[in-house]
């Protein structure tokens, strides 16, 4: 291995382990995650996603999303920003729309894990971030339901509230499995008057198939 691919020393930002590391990341990390680019069609909306939801990443994304874990924003909205730039996938984008929760859930949880990603994604590329998408009707957990429950669950979920100014939007999301969620995210920024420049998750809950 050269120089140049483990060129930093330090504490790992996903399991905190000082080792030498390449992009944040430990090697030991690195050979666990599934780095697998795909890309899920749902209506007009396109999906990029950057690896698969295999058990070692679920481990730290929940204590992330669920447990209070926020540090670790940093080494996902990193593997979104590494991958997400050698794909071009930030060109033409004004501006970052993350995911929103329902209010409600919000509180209860106490911060939305997409916002985070979308804020430490801010940090790395200067894009800046929209909360103009609003939840405003409470959903069930999706991944209960068909394909065509999921459908109707999310009809009309989210509402664009603001001024869009014809602006480009990159949606953020966690995960992605149907795509329902985006689709039904930029319809509302279409009828916003919003422009989709492109969706955007972390992961995929299916992995893809390999020609
Ligand atoms: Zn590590």
């Amino acid at each position: 291995m050269g120089t140049m691919f483990f060129s930093e020393r330090g504490n790992c930002s996903l399991c905190g382990q000082e080792k030498m590391k390449s992009q944040g990341l430990c090697v030991y990390c690195l050979e666990r995650l599934e780095f697998v680019y795909g890309r899920e069609k749902t209506g007009q909306v396109y999906t990029d996603y950057f690896l698969f939801a295999n058990d070692f990443f679920r481990r730290y994304f929940y204590s992330f999303k669920f447990f209070s874990k926020t540090y670790l924003a940093v080494a996902f909205a990193r593997i979104l920003v590494t991958e997400g730039e050698k794909r071009n996938l930030f060109e033409n984008v004004d501006a970052i729309i993350p995911i929103p929760m329902y209010p409600a859930e919000q509180r209860q949880r106490g911060y939305n894990q997409v916002l985070l990603l979308a804020e430490e994604v801010y940090k790395m590329t200067g894009i800046p971030v929209y909360r103009t998408l609003e939840k405003i009707r409470e959903t069930k957990k999706q991944h209960h339901l068909s394909l065509r429950n999921r459908r109707e669950n999310l009809k009309d979920a989210f509402y664009f509230k603001g001024e869009s100014d014809g602006k480009r939007f990159l949606l953020l999301d966690d995960f992605v499995t149907t795509g329902s969620t985006m689709k039904e995210a930029a319809e509302a920024v279409l009828k916003g008057n919003g422009r989709i420049a492109g969706a955007m998750a972390l992961a995929s809950t299916m992995h893809p198939m390999f020609p």
